[in-house]
Parts: C-alpha cells; structure tokens; sequence
C-alpha cells in the first residue's frame, strides 16, 4: 500500500445529506483521507455504495464507496471524525468517540451550547479553540461544533457591523432550503407548491441564541456570551440547496448605508495567512442588484463557502435591513465543519 501523510479521519453519519457532502469534500482533501464510515444498523456491513442513497451530482468517490460503513464505535488507528449524525444520537456517540481520544468536529446541536465546547467560526472566534483544553474527556479528546445552517450567514453578514458600530437587536426571517432537513426530509407532497412556517427541534430557539456565543469574548477561562435580543421565525422553502434570511438590524452607532457596504467589502475574517484548503477567498459578498441574492445564482460561491448579502435599506423600525443567503450543506455543514478542522490544523490544535 502506498504510504499517505495525510491525516485518517473517520465520518460519523457518512450516509445522511450532510454526510455525503463530507465524503465529497474529503474525497480530493489536501491533508485528510477518510478511512472509516460509520453509520445505523440499517447501514452497517454493507459496502458505502450499496448503503447510500447518493444525492450529490457527481459519481460516488470510487475508494470510499468501497468501504465497508462500520458502527459508531471509535476505532483505535483514527483520532479525527467529523460528525453528521442524527442527532437524536449524536450526543453520546460523539461523547463515546471524545473519550476514545478522537477529536470530534460535529454539525449536531447536542454540544453547541457545552461550557468548554466551541461553537468555532473560523473568521469569527478562532480564540474560542483555547476552551478545549477544559474539557473532560478521556485520553485527551475533544468536541468542536459548527453552528446550525441558518447561523453561519447570519454571523457572518454581522460580524462587520457589530465590530464597527456594536448591535443591539435583530429581527431574522429565514426561507430555509429542504436539504436542511435531511434525506429523505419533508415529503414532496408536504413541500412542492408551498410554504411551511415551522422548522421542528428548536430551530428558532437555536438562530435567537447561538450567536451571542459565537460572538462570546474568550476570557482565558471560558466563553462569555454576548447580549444581542434576537427574533427569529423560521420557515421552510421549496429551494433545494441554499438558505435566505431578511434582517432587520438595530446598532448601537449611528452609520450610513455606504459605511455598511464598506464594511462588509474590506471584511477579510483574517484566515487569508493559514491557506486553508477550504477556506473562502472572502466571506461576504455584497451584491448592489436589487433582486440579489437567489439561492439558485449564489448558493455556490466561492466554493459554497461564502455568504451572499444585498437589498441594504434603511429600516423604519430598526435602523436598517438587508437579505443573505448561505449554502446550508456546504458552509452551514461540512464544509464548515472542515474549515474547523484545517483551522484546528494550522494552530496546532489537532493531534497528528
Ligand atoms: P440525515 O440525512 O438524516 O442523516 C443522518 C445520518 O445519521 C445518517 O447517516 C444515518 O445513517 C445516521 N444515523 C441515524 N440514526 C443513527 C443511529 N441510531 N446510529 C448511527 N447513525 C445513525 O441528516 P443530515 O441532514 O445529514 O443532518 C445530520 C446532522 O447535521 C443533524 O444533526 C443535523 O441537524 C445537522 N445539520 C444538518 C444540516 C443540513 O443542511 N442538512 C446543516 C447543519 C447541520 P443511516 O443512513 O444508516 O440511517
């Protein structure tokens, strides 16, 4: 066998939306290769190709789809698994691998709100990584988390205005894609033709508090949360890929809508020096259209990896508002979580 430096990770949920789109970003990664699937019952013992009902527009990675899916149970030569698991199982499967030594890098909401445990955006928090250290899990392992889908472009569009004028509310409506919810998800005869104004496990509950913890100020003891009000209603869109949110933002200076503009275009998030396989050349992109951003038109920019921001007014009841869109699988899930990891990567938080 040829002898790789790349890392060995395994993929938790390898089977699942977002677990597909781990195997195809992983597929050709520079510095991780995936040397386990795991998955159900359902799954297990058969080859990853006869266990998936493959969703993504391109073939199935020839090497992985020859891999036996294994159960959710760590194996001693892997110590990286990024996780896309149901969550109604995630939490003490990813508990179970952290005490193996793993680290964990996961989408699912169970360990988000965790003291110790960050809630990483690369361009946002890198400081955060430093709670990892308090956590209590056996032979040194650890669990990082991504924020939930309809987050990421939500704290990415703010992160310039709240570092350049401070914010004190936000009123948040999301158009959320069916890919959000999994496969097989909301059945057709629920989505086609239609809106559904509710998305279940606590997603509202979710966009109104997971950015202040993103937001939350390391004190070189633990994370504290910012006190940003936040309204959310969530609903769900007969789009395929891609979340859109409608903003209305209250700041704490006074601004105008050319300075927010500014802001947003010379927003770098400060990875540019790490060259990060999967990192974004820049994370907002403004659009000056007055019918931009479309999920359709904008979804994969930038690798999928950006968040598309336009139609900025002036607000009659907060101070302005503006509409984002963000790929919900790509940044908002794998993509996102694998950024995590490269970024682990270069500041030496990743065993190797
Ligand atoms: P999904 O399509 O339903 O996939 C769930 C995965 O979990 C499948 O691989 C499934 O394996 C596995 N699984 C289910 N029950 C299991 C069990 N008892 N033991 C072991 N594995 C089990 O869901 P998804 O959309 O990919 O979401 C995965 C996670 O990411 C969820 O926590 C979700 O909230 C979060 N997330 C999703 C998105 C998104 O846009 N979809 C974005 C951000 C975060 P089988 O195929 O064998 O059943």
């Amino acid at each position: 066998m040829v002898k790789t430096d790349k890392i060995p990770v395994a993929v938790l949920g390898a089977t699942g939306s977002v677990g597909q789109k781990f195997i195809s970003l992983l597929s050709n990664h520079p510095w991780f290769e995936v040397k386990m699937v795991a998955a159900s019952e359902k799954s297990t013992g058969k080859k990853y190709k006869d266990a998936v009902n493959w969703i993504l527009n391109e073939p199935i990675p020839e090497s992985i789809g020859n891999l036996e899916v294994k159960n959710c149970e760590p194996d001693g030569n892997i110590s990286l698994a990024f996780s896309g698991l149901d969550s109604k199982v995630a939490g003490g499967v990813e508990d179970a691998f952290a005490n193996a030594g793993y680290t964990v890098v996961s989408n699912s909401k169970n360990h988000r709100m965790d003291e110790y445990v960050p809630l990483l955006v690369p361009e946002i928090n890198p400081e955060h990584l430093q709670v990892i250290k308090k956590q209590n899990y056996k032979n040194n392992g650890c669990i990082i988390t991504n924020p939930n889908c309809s987050v990421i472009g939500l704290v990415l569009a703010l992160k310039p205005l709240l570092d350049n004028f401070g914010i004190e509310s936000i009123n948040v409506v999301t158009m959320q894609a069916i890919s959000g919810a999994g496969y097989p998800g909301v059945s057709s005869l629920d989505i086609i033709d239609n809106v559904i104004p509710y998305i279940g496990g606590g997603e509202e509950e979710k966009v109104e508090t997971e950015p202040n913890k993103i937001f939350g100020s390391f004190n070189g003891n633990g994370i504290k949360n910012l006190d940003i009000k936040i309204s959310a209603q969530c609903n769900r869109v007969p789009v395929v890929d891609g979340h859109t949110e409608c903003i209305q933002v209250k700041l704490k200076k006074k601004t105008s809508l050319t300075y927010i503009i500014e802001c947003w275009n010379s927003f770098t998030g400060g990875l540019q020096e790490y060259n990060l396989p999967t990192a974004p050349l820049k994370p907002v992109y403004y659009f000056a259209e007055s019918n931009y951003p479309q999920p359709r038109l904008h979804r994969n920019i930038d690798k999928g990896m950006a968040v598309s921001v336009g139609r900025l007014r002036e607000d009659k009841f907060f101070d302005f508002k503006f509409t984002i869109l963000s790929h919900n699988t790509m940044r908002g899930a794998a993509g996102g979580a694998l950024l995590c990891a490269e970024l682990m990567r270069v500041t030496g938080n990743l065993k190797e």
